[in-house]
């Protein structure tokens, strides 16, 4: 089992007394079993539940305690490969389908959401996408020009826009509408618990050691506690540790990423961030930063090419006063100080998209695996995508280019 974070997560602090779902210790059998109980897989479980479909998870850990505890909650249908190089990447018409579908999945996060007994943290907010630097600028105008052409609702304000609205100065920026925030940890152990309502089984502590695949085209998964589940259907929602693929199926970078939480910030100063926007800039790697319900800032950034999480606390506060830094830039009245920090591995395709489809040599074994800066979109756009292809509802992958592919 891989570390997928150290340090002091924020979100786990926002939901106390989760429920907790007891590990396998008999064999069973399921339409669906889905391995991982991160968003990936807890977005699948209720999906296919709510859809009727008899659904098992799994998960090695509890629900929620992978990488979903250390995301950011920024819902942005923009990718960290911008629609211009997209559109060069994998064409006009896809490039312009995927960023559409990435919004649309916006609305079906808020519509889970909406659907949830509880408050999960999810507003929709719009993103400030900033140049770095005054080189960016016409790289930027290029990307808000190929946005605007996709249909997508979109401004693009000039310097003099930016400090009406905000205390810093910036050589422009894109802002983007109908993204949205939420608290990850507090939506898929809600989510978790409507997937159970809706009549799907939960087993926490329930790692699954080995794969294999049945004569008669069924599977048969291993735990490593010696049961066995057999299913007509794989979902492999596990994250950062693709462990379960089939040797190296999926080409991935890991990378790890730092985060912080800052203190409350008096609510008469938070006025200054204009309505809270998602603020992410055009550097590589890039600072992402959000505001949450109880006024603190949680930052992130400062990616490096390092798959295990950092050990060493001194790195961690250096780079923690790093990321506070930046943050003090742009709010430079504000009394800032670090209450949670944390550092988690980070997972990236190399084409920067997801891996979300049935394995080409396994039928009836499907992957959701998030892959990039806005993993939670992708999350959702894959539980749909197989719920459909489990439904019989499409003849081919509707968005090749994101199949599971070399
Ligand atoms: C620092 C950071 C910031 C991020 N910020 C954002 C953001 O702002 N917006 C956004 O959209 N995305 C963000 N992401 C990405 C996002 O966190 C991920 O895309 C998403 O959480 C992945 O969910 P998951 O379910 O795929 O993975 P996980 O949450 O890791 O879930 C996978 C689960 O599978 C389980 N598992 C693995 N193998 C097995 C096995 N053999 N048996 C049983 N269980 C198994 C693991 O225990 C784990 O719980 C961020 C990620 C990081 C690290």
């Amino acid at each position: 089992m891989k570390e997928l974070h150290t340090g002091q997560l924020y979100w786990p602090t926002t939901r106390l007394n989760t429920k907790p779902y007891p590990a396998l210790e008999e064999a069973a059998t399921a339409r669906i079993a889905i391995i991982g109980g991160g968003m990936s897989g807890v977005n699948c479980a209720y999906a296919f539940a709510t859809a009727g479909l008899d659904t098992l998870l799994v998960e090695r850990r509890e629900i929620s305690e992978g990488s979903t505890s250390a995301n950011t909650g920024m819902l942005q249908y923009s990718n960290d490969t911008m629609l211009c190089d997209l559109i060069v990447q994998i064409g006009k018409a896809n490039a312009q389908l995927f960023y559409r579908r990435c919004l649309q999945a916006v609305d079906e996060l808020e519509q889970a959401a909406a659907s949830l007994p509880e408050s999960v943290g999810f507003k929709r907010r719009s993103s400030f996408y900033f140049a770095s630097t005054e080189q960016d600028l016409p790289k930027l105008r290029k990307e808000y020009e190929a946005l605007s052409e996709a249909g997508l609702h979109v401004e693009f304000w000039t310097s003099n826009d930016i400090v009406k609205h905000f205390p810093f100065r910036k050589p422009g920026a894109i802002v983007t509408h109908g993204d949205a925030e939420v608290n990850p940890f507090q939506f898929v152990n809600s989510l978790a618990d409507a997937a159970v309502k809706a009549g799907a089984r939960l087993h926490e502590h329930t790692d699954i050691v080995r794969h294999e695949p049945l004569p008669d085209g069924r599977h048969r998964l291993h735990t490593s506690s010696g049961f066995t589940i057999e299913a007509d259907y794989i979902v492999c929602a596990v994250g950062y540790e693709p462990e379960e693929l089939r040797g190296k199926l999926v080409k991935s970078s890991m990378n790890r990423s730092y985060s912080i939480a800052t203190r409350t910030i008096p609510e008469p100063l938070l006025k200054q961030w204009h309505k809270q926007w998602l603020i992410w800039e055009t550097a590589r790697p890039y600072l992402y930063m959000r505001t949450t319900e109880d006024g603190r800032i949680i930052a992130g950034g400062l990616d490096e090419r390092i798959e295990q999480p950092v050990h060493s606390e001194a790195i961690m506060k250096k780079r923690g006063e790093q990321l506070l830094g930046k943050i003090q830039a742009l709010f430079p009245d504000w009394p800032l100080a670090i209450e949670y920090m944390w550092n988690a591995t980070f997972g990236e395709s190399q084409d920067n998209l997801p891996f979300i489809g049935e394995d080409p040599a396994l039928p009836g074994v499907y992957y959701n695996l998030g892959y990039g800066g806005n993993g939670t979109i992708y999350s959702m756009i894959g539980a749909r995508t197989i719920l459909g292809m489990l439904q019989g509802e499409y003849t081919s992958h509707p968005f090749p280019f994101i199949g599971i592919r070399p």
